[in-house]
């Protein structure tokens, strides 16, 4: 079956071709860097990471941008009242933020772009917009007339019966002809941070910013746009609103939307303020390949119910993959490989891709590694596994962290290497051979102080990093 894609746009489950057959040109919001970033928005940037590296597993090659939003209402507040500018205060966000996503694996986008960096272009999509007629003036700020574009409405399949052109709703403390209208650019409000422009003195508002960047890098007509569900309306609607009425043609095939990660039944959010920081995790313990897995726990469209007894429980399935790889890496097999297994392992690499391309269905995919652990170590336990089954073992477990990344274990810093473990067990192996004892204890005790874990099994000694 081909790689396939829920299409917010659609609604439907659609197959997945880029325009021009290989490349991918993919743009993803990024986050708003006036605070460290939550483990809800890091869901979906882990759901967009899977989707990067499924999407290479398949064969395509990435170009991915990603946006950060370093001017808006909370950043401006922000830096005024601590007396900044607005780069000041947002470049240790900034910088935790990357920090953040390379902690946890996420892959980094081929390009990572700055709104303030693009503001010009910005002033320039506004005039264009201004003059196609989509805009009006309004207390010196300018806005986007939805009534000019009829489509309004179709990415979000967002009713507005409810809201009636003409009514004044103040919203933004500017006036707007129509609820629905948005702010393109704002006029300059005392002494805030402003940028000059032929429309007055002012900032950009927050949705031109994507248009702007992701069409100077990507084309007019990007092949994925992706975001939070939150996202979709109004932010993605107003994207499309604006782009489409620059271009003229449609602005990205297909939109994909990550479902939220939820606490007691509501969104994590900073303002209910029942959110973690991956800070936060760590310093309770937790590594971040378990916060990792426990993401992909749940597929990435359906809502992740976040608790501490899942990431319980992810630590543990982590631990169980460790376990086995480590069984089929230093076991001793027969020699030969047994059909029946060979044909077993092939069927779970079968159903873990097919479920990777339906829609990126992580829990399958898990589902599949699973069940052939049980299955493979019961024949292990029986003598028919054999050395030919190892290799095809692995090879299905290198395929499963090529996504899932969640094997290698994160070595703090200052931490002792592999290598210098193996060292360390070749000299206890020498010790014990030449009975002496005291050293091989010592050793033992060594790499226990150094959180490794050693055991002794029939095939050999084994380790693990606690
Ligand atoms: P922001 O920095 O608020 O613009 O958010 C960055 C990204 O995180 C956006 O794609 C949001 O849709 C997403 N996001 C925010 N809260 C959550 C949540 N609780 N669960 C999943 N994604 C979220
Ligand atoms: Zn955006």
């Amino acid at each position: 079956m081909a790689l396939r894609f829920y299409n917010t746009l659609s609604l439907k489950v659609e197959d997945f071709v880029p325009a021009d057959g290989k490349t991918v040109r993919m743009y993803t919001c990024g986050p708003t860097v006036y605070n460290y970033v939550h483990i809800g928005n890091l869901r979906t940037f882990t759901f967009q990471d899977i989707l990067r590296r499924w999407l290479r597993a398949r064969g395509f090659v990435l170009d991915h941008v990603m946006n950060i939003t370093d001017v808006e209402d909370k950043i401006i507040r922000n830096a005024m009242a601590q007396n900044m500018t607005i780069g000041d205060y947002t470049k240790p966000y900034e910088v935790a933020f990357l920090e953040d996503i390379a902690t946890l694996r996420l892959e980094k986008p081929e390009r990572i772009v700055r709104a303030t960096e693009h503001v010009h272009e910005m002033v320039e999509a506004v005039e264009q917009l201004n003059a196609k007629g989509f805009t009006y003036e309004s207390d010196g700020s300018t806005y986007y007339r939805i009534a000019k574009f009829p489509e309004y409405g179709k990415l979000s399949h967002h009713d507005f019966s409810g809201s009636r052109a003409g009514a004044r709703v103040d919203v933004d403390e500017y006036e707007k002809d129509d609820a629905r209208d948005f702010v393109l650019w704002k006029a300059r409000k005392d002494n805030e941070p402003c940028w000059p422009a032929s429309m007055g003195e002012g900032r950009p508002g927050w949705h031109i910013e994507c248009s702007v960047m992701a069409m100077k890098y990507l084309g007019e007509t990007l092949d994925i746009h992706a975001g939070g569900i939150d996202l979709a309306f109004p932010h993605h609607e107003n994207e499309i609103a604006q782009s489409e009425a620059l271009t003229g043609k449609p602005f990205s095939k297909y939109w994909l939307h990550a479902e939220h990660l939820i606490v007691e039944g509501q969104k994590m959010s900073k303002s209910l303020g029942n959110f973690f920081t991956l800070r936060d995790l760590m310093e309770k313990g937790y590594s971040p390949e378990v916060v990792r897995y426990l993401f992909v726990t749940v597929p990435y469209n359906k809502k992740l119910n976040f608790t501490f007894d899942g990431l319980k429980a992810a630590a543990t399935s982590i631990e169980r993959l460790r376990n086995y790889k480590l069984r089929v890496e230093t076991g001793k097999f027969g020699e030969g490989a047994n059909a029946a297994i060979s044909e077993r392992i092939a069927k779970a690499l079968q159903q873990f891709e097919d479920s990777m391309d339906d829609d990126l269905n992580t829990a399958e995919a898990l589902a599949a590694a699973f069940e052939l652990i049980r299955d493979t170590n019961s024949a292990m336990d029986s003598g028919e596994f054999l050395a030919g089954n190892a290799k095809e073992a692995l090879a299905f477990l290198d395929r499963f962290d090529s996504v899932f990344d969640v094997l290698k274990p994160s070595v703090a810093e200052g931490a002792i290497t592999d290598a210098e473990i193996e060292a360390l067990i070749s000299e206890r192996v020498v010790a014990k051979k030449t009975k002496n004892f005291k050293r091989s204890d010592e050793i033992r005790a060594e790499l226990l102080e150094k959180g490794v874990i050693l055991e002794d099994t029939k095939e050999g000694a084994r380790w693990k990093r606690k």
